[in-house]
């Protein structure tokens, strides 16, 4: 229907006459919109199609689409108007489901990895573009890889191989190569512990057990990714060593990862805990200089293949980068797109100030902020038990800090509303939507609620 309508009525911009340049389009929402909601809403916003007299605009969701259009459409169209003069209407298409679908097709063409049908292979996909090939060999991770290497070449030698280390340096990767490396010969499962979780009750809740058991017990490589989910989480462990023994029993080989070491995962069955560190453990460490600069010129190097272009950053530009960036590589990485992002906006090569400038205003965005840490800081400033914010119970004290946290989880991660529902108590993904709004609506209307929120937000931001 309605690329039925587009085509009678407009006719499509040619390549010549196309007139925007998005990347200047998203510089004056910056300036207009302040950090804030850009960061949140506008910067996330994709230029579809562009005809004569109208734009498609790309979206990530639904309620994206609804927040945008019912509170930033007029002004939207007035910055973009100022760019194009031609334009009268602005429509919105949600891509990224799209886009995700495609994927999935794409992947499950290229695995033969296990699957629940349809809900779980969703989640239980390996990523191409996470290999052996592009992972880079430093001193943090040199054993962790090449043990990661040796299970490949000898299943089950090393069994269970754990790898552990801090967030960010590059478990999921090795987990993923090794699941990669392994696929064609063997019935891969790979799967974050969060989702086990997630399969197990919904199993539970549909009387399906037999079903849940089976699935996961019959891989013959079982790669579960931040185990430290299961802390205590009783139920889920026992199942979880149900799991465990039989696929040892059978000698599928098991590789976990998680963040801190077997025996200092908190709140987790003992005999679980014995399990784990009872074969390989290994770890990864804080990144050194050398490592990240090799990073930055792989990735650079990745960029430009991929985009066909040429990208200049001087070897003082990425040596400033990569000692600028103390913790994780994802950081590393967040930085790196910024800066290459600012150099194409701007169109020039970048001397070390301007990085500086640049930085100054990501480094408080982009550290890796989670729900976790955001329930803990919430509960904390309101000094109530984290177990009562997550509960069930309705009365106000507890009600709004949970609508806060939730907000906060909307706006500070980059979790889907589902998945933030998930990890209060599994809630529903409407009630988050409820939260964010209501919260939204008080910060802008209640001093005592503004005042919070920026409290709470610094407390984040400062405890990285
Ligand atoms: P973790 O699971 O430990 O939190 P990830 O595996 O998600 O971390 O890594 C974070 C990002 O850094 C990913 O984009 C990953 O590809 C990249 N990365 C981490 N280590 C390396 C490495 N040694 N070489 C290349 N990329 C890396
Ligand atoms: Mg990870």
């Amino acid at each position: 229907m309605e690329k039925n309508n587009i085509k009678k009525q407009n006719v499509y911009v040619s390549e010549e006459e196309k007139t925007l340049i998005w990347e200047n389009v998203q510089e004056s929402f910056k300036k207009t919109f302040g950090g804030e909601i850009y960061n949140s809403w506008l910067q996330k916003i994709s230029l579809v199609k562009e005809y004569n007299d109208y734009l498609i605009l790309g979206v990530p969701t639904r309620f994206f689409r609804d927040w945008i259009v019912s509170r930033y459409l007029d002004k939207i169209l007035e910055q973009v108007k100022s760019f194009k003069l031609s334009l009268n209407r602005i429509e919105f298409k949600i891509i990224e489901e799209v886009k995700q679908n495609q994927e999935l097709a794409k992947i499950n063409e290229l695995n033969k990895v296990t699957e629940i049908r349809d809900s779980i292979l969703n989640y239980n996909r390996l990523n191409p573009s996470l290999s052996f090939a592009n992972f880079i060999q430093g001193k943090s991770n040199d054993i962790a890889l090449s043990y990661s290497k040796k299970v490949c070449e000898h299943i089950s030698r090393y069994n269970p191989l754990y790898i552990c280390g801090g967030v960010g340096l590059g478990k999921t990767h090795l987990l993923n190569a090794i699941g990669l490396s392994l696929q064609n010969n063997n019935n891969v499962m790979f799967i974050s512990a969060e989702r086990f979780m997630y399969h197990f009750i919904k199993s539970i809740k549909k009387n399906d057990m037999v079903n849940f058991k089976d699935f996961f017990r019959k891989s013959s490589v079982f790669i579960i990714d931040d185990i430290q989910f299961i802390s205590g989480k009783e139920s889920l462990q026992e199942e979880f060593f149900h799991t465990f023994n039989s696929l040892m029993d059978k000698g599928s080989q098991i590789i976990i990862s998680s963040d801190r070491a077997p025996m200092k995962l908190d709140r987790v069955q003992d005999r679980i805990k014995s399990r784990l560190s009872g074969g390989l453990v290994v770890d990864i460490e804080i990144p050194d200089l050398e490592l990240k600069s090799k990073i930055i010129k792989k990735k650079i190097e990745e960029i430009e293949n991929q985009f066909k272009e040429k990208i200049s950053l001087s070897d003082e530009v990425i040596n400033f980068i990569a000692s600028e960036s103390k913790t994780n590589i994802r950081e590393l990485i967040g930085i790196l797109n910024r800066v290459i992002a600012f150099s194409r906006v701007h169109n020039k090569n970048l001397n070390i100030n301007d990085c500086k400038n640049i930085l100054k205003d990501v480094f408080n965005q982009i550290r890796v902020i989670t729900v976790d840490k955001i329930q803990n800081v919430v509960s904390n400033y309101f000094n109530i038990a984290l177990s009562e914010m997550l509960s069930q119970r309705r009365s106000r004290p507890l009600a709004r800090p949970r609508q806060i946290a939730m907000y906060l989880a909307k706006k500070m991660t980059s979790r889907s509303l589902p998945e933030i529902g998930r990890r209060f108590a599994n809630r529903d993904h409407t009630t988050v939507i409820h939260a964010v709004k209501t919260i939204s609506r008080l910060s802008e209307q209640d001093d005592e609620m503004k005042k919070n929120i920026s409290q709470i937000k610094s407390l984040l931001l400062d405890q990285q």
